[in-house]
């Protein structure tokens, strides 16, 4: 996957993926361009196509990683689906999710770090706090390898850090007919991208995307 989707700003940004084949289809497009990364990024680099820090040892993951896992999900994010966003970091994918799946769908961010939580939901008050009055998005904290069955289940999950296991919560949390998508590996090392798919039977398939690098799905006081 191509790092050089460098924006000059948040519009560029966008056009760049799209220019790239990283970002294909509409919705995902749309959502994107809606959602500026300086709302969540506050760095110098916000437009740059990488990680950048967002505090408690973590990075807001490079733009291409957020329009490939869209793309991924794009059939699961149509009007209505539920979603859950796992490590929803600096709110970035929570909130293109909740434009994606409109305003009959609901996505759940979990961070189990309360001061990103908080940061998640100030990032995301700057432009899109409607989504979040009108119950379509909210931010909970605590541990994602539990997934949040208050929400379940879900037609889309995304796992935003790597974890060591596929952890068993979230795919019995997943609905017939939904998609999650995790990096699965060690901590520190190549992962492997995995796209897992149940059927409307239950039945569940995977199948390895490609490799990354992400942060781990951990111990809170492993993390800070
Ligand atoms: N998609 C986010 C990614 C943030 S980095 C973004 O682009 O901003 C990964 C996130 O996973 C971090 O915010 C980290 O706090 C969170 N995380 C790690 N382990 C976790 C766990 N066990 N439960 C919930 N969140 C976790």
């Amino acid at each position: 996957m191509a790092w050089r989707s460098h924006g000059k700003n948040h519009r560029d940004l966008v056009d760049q993926l799209k220019s790239h084949g990283i970002i294909k289809s509409p919705s995902v497009y749309n959502a994107m361009a809606a959602v500026d990364r300086s709302d969540f990024c506050h760095t110098h680099e916000a437009y740059k196509d990488n990680p950048q820090p967002i505090g408690s040892n973590v990075t807001i993951s490079a733009p291409h990683m957020h329009a490939h896992a869209l793309e991924t999900l794009v059939s699961h994010l149509k009007p209505g689906t539920r979603a859950l966003d796992v490590g929803s970091g600096s709110g970035y994918l929570s909130t293109c999710m909740a434009i994606m799946v409109g305003e009959a769908g609901r996505v759940v961010g979990i961070d189990h770090i309360k001061d990103l939580v908080d940061l998640s939901l100030s990032n995301t008050a700057r432009s899109h706090g409607n989504l979040m009055k009108t119950n379509r998005l909210k931010y909970v904290v605590g541990d994602g390898r539990k997934g949040y069955s208050d929400g379940a289940p879900y037609d889309c999950i995304h796992v935003g850090a790597a974890a060591p296991t596929l952890p068993q919560p979230l795919v019995d949390q997943l609905a017939n007919g939904g998609r999650l998508v995790c990096p699965v590996g060690p901590s520190g090392a190549i992962q492997d991208f995995i796209q897992l798919d149940k059927d409307d039977n239950g039945k569940v398939t995977s199948k390895k995307l490609m490799g990354v690098v992400y942060v781990p799905l951990t111990d809170k006081n492993r993390q800070v």
